[in-house]
């Protein structure tokens, strides 16, 4: 419906993606997900690596197909029907091979992200801490370098993949100077699972089961100074180039709610009330108008996202940040449109859109919250209004009556002589 969007190479991946999870992935696998029964589905990852769908933009080089995010956006929508944990575990590669494939040396790429691609290793990110998700600089989980080894103690909090993963990347403080500047605090190490690691629970997750969330509790464990991912202190850098997949992926992930609406639609076509066709109302079938225009403006932000992306756009990790925010609230409101529009047995779980809402409230969440997009949002386009070279045309001299002296911004300038007449000049603007 969307190929038009697409290369035909993108769209040769999308019917790939689309096939695999019409065909390959059973009901009962996602009930046994949904019920806790699976730790960790790492089938499902061993399944995607011999369709050689883990690592989608990556280097042919360490196993990866080299497509574009635009690809990965269309291939994550596909994935997405299925739910957070297996959407997860779809994306989780592109999170942590970014880091690894960006700033990892040769080594790292050759023991790490090559078998990971293949699917022969699981990993996962850890950010959060039982203090908070939210304040990514305040990480208090410690890696002390001693001699040729970090030393690392601490916790984290909500790591998909907790339980069934080989290895972690951990953001952890290295610099413990008082004065130590923002940026110049954390850094991100490759930590492999053993001794010292424990995992201490799962959480009773509203949705997202089945993905191994659970709590990292690190003592003293050693890690080769040569896990170290990029400059020792420099994790910042490292962060802010992977929140560009945590958020991309997260909001391509909901344009999955597609699947949620076909359903509820097919059914307002089957469903009768007052002896007719439910969808015959217009109160049930604008739900339906408004839900699908929701989700094609949550789709034209993800896709403008993922272009921004491929571009290198410079104001990508705004438009990814606006894309993360509204594709997240969009599959939110489509799901519960969804809802609402099967009465009752949406409520039940005799269909499965009261998995999908349990499911897709985690996306306004994690990572990173909708508040916290807010602040990337608004910081960085305030950036680029103020501060950056702007060509475009100041509006505020077109007003009927430009009047300097009524133009008052501080308590000073209601007390200053205002004595500046309107341009009668030619006030057309030009830029150096
Ligand atoms: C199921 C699940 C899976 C997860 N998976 C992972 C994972 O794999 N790896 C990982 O590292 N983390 C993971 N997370 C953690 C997730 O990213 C965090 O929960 C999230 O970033 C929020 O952090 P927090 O829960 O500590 O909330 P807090 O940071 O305590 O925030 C609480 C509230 O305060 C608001 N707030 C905080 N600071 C500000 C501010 N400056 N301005 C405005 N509002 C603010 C927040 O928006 C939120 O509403 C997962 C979480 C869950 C629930």
């Amino acid at each position: 419906m969307y190929g038009f969007l697409l290369t035909t190479e993108e769209r040769a991946l999308r019917d790939e993606v689309r096939r695999f999870v019409r065909e390959e992935i059973s009901s009962e696998f996602l009930r046994k997900m949904d019920r806790d029964e699976i730790m960790y589905p790492r089938d499902f990852v061993e399944r995607l690596a011999e369709y050689n769908l883990r690592g989608i933009r990556f280097p042919k080089k360490w196993g990866g197909r080299e497509l574009s995010w635009v690809a990965e956006v269309a291939a994550n929508e596909e994935i997405g029907c299925l739910g957070m944990a297996l959407g997860c575990a779809f994306v989780m590669p592109s999170i942590v091979g970014e880091a690894l494939n960006f700033f990892g040396t040769e080594e790292q790429k050759e023991k790490y992200l090559r078998p990971y691609l293949a699917g022969r290793l699981v990993a996962a990110e850890a950010l959060t801490e039982p203090r908070g998700g939210s304040d990514f600089f305040g990480a208090t989980t410690k890696a002390e370098l001693v001699g040729d080894h970090f030393i690392l103690n601490g916790q984290k909090r909500f790591v998909v993949g907790a339980e069934g993963s080989d290895f972690f990347l951990v953001y952890c403080r290295t610099n413990f100077d008082a004065d130590a500047p923002k940026y110049g605090r954390i850094s991100l190490i490759i930590v492999e699972n053993g001794p010292g690691i424990e995992t201490e629970y799962h959480y009773g997750l509203l949705g997202c089961r089945g993905g191994g969330t659970g709590r990292l509790v690190f003592r003293n464990v050693k890690v080769p100074r040569e896990n170290l991912v990029g400059e020792l202190h420099g994790g910042a850098w490292c962060f802010n180039q992977m929140m560009i997949p945590e958020r991309l992926t997260s909001a391509s992930g909901c344009l999955g709610v597609w699947g949620a609406l076909d359903l509820a639609v097919r059914y307002s076509n089957k469903r009768a009330a007052f002896g007719k066709l439910i969808r015959k109302y217009q109160a049930v079938s604008f739900m339906v108008a408004d839900s699908i225009a929701t989700l094609d403006a949550a789709r034209g932000i993800t896709y403008m996202a993922a272009r921004a992306v491929d571009e290198n756009a410079p104001n990508r990790r705004r438009i990814v940040s606006e894309a993360k925010k509204f594709a997240t609230k969009a599959a939110w409101d489509v799901v519960n449109n969804a809802m609402q529009i099967m009465g009752g047995i949406g409520y039940t779980d005799v269909y499965p859109i009261e998995r999908a809402l349990r499911d897709v409230r985690l996306s306004m969440i994690w990572t990173g919250t909708s508040q916290i997009m807010d602040l990337m949002i608004q910081h960085e386009y305030y950036d680029e209004v103020l501060n950056q070279p702007y060509d475009r045309r100041h509006m505020e001299k077109d007003a009927m009556h430009p009047d300097e002296s009524e133009r008052c911004f501080t308590d000073e300038d209601m007390w200053e002589v205002r004595s500046r007449p309107v341009s009668e000049t030619d006030d057309r603007q030009t830029f150096e």
